[in-house]
């Protein structure tokens, strides 16, 4: 089996790329310091040597094919590509979902104005759309007019919140702080178990610096409470996590070492 698929029960879990950024780990977090990072310098080198993900995931639960996240579609991204490459036919997507409304998570929603899956229901989490299409808030980021609000004008969307049950296997589970409607999902097959992370974290330092926030965070606090409480409970589980920037394919655990908290990647 490719390192990219993971089943989980009768769940197939196949990672997917848009791009792997080179770039320093400092534009993510530029309150921290060199010297923690020095630390850590296989991590560094990690988000320096373009092994992170702008990732996003494809399932194969209970006869559906659902898309967790759409990429980014900037300059260099390749997401649809990918999914060729892999085996997944956009045309026979039933489902995408978001863990939350960013750029780099609904960007190849459409593409010149025309949907990239024609065939899909698109489920947005209530609370970013809420925020995001605010007047005050909707003009101040160039993404969400040509990729989220054409959505709800095909009439293709529907806005999910709490435990959201996608399949019999899988069920959104809000981890707000992130964004405000932020979730991730849970994955349950035949007592196995998986965590689709979403943001709640962008590095695998943060197994260990729990409070760092990366810039992107808009509700800082809420962001770490967050942190703190899920790789708590992923770590105390030992379950399999599916983290959409950490490196690639993302698949994972949060273990205790010594002293520290550290991923543990597949
Ligand atoms: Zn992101």
């Amino acid at each position: 089996m490719p390192n990219h698929i993971i089943n989980v029960g009768d769940v197939e879990l196949i990672s997917l790329n848009d791009n792997l950024p080179v770039r320093s780990p400092f534009v993510a977090f530029p309150h921290t310091t060199i010297e923690q990072w020095n630390e850590y310098p296989e991590l560094m080198a990690d988000h320096e040597n373009g092994k992170h993900r702008w990732g996003s995931l494809a399932v194969r639960s209970s006869g559906n094919l659902i898309i967790v996240d759409t990429g980014m579609q900037g300059e260099g991204c390749y997401l649809l590509d990918d999914m060729k490459e892999k085996g997944i036919d956009r045309d026979e997507v039933d489902i995408v979902v978001f863990t939350h409304v960013h750029p780099d998570h609904v960007g190849w929603n459409f593409t010149d104005g025309k949907i990239n899956f024609p065939n899909a229901r698109f489920l947005v989490p209530q609370k970013d759309w809420d925020y995001w299409t605010q007047p005050d808030v909707i003009n101040t980021v160039e993404y969400v007019v040509p990729q989220v609000l054409p959505l709800q004008e095909l009439g293709v969307m529907d806005l999910v919140d709490g435990e959201y049950s996608i399949t019999p296997e899988l069920t959104t589970y809000p981890t707000p702080g992130h964004t405000p409607g932020h979730s991730s999902i849970r994955v349950e097959s035949k007592g196995e178990h998986a965590f689709i992370l979403g943001d709640v974290a962008h590095s695998p330092i943060q197994a260990h610096y729990t409070d760092w926030n990366p810039e992107f965070d808009i509700i800082p606090e809420a962001a770490r409470a967050t942190r703190h409480a899920v790789l708590d409970m992923l770590e105390a589980e030992g379950t399999l996590v599916s983290a959409g920037h950490f490196p690639d394919p993302g698949f994972g655990r949060f273990v205790r070492g010594e002293e520290r908290r550290f991923w543990q990647g597949l």
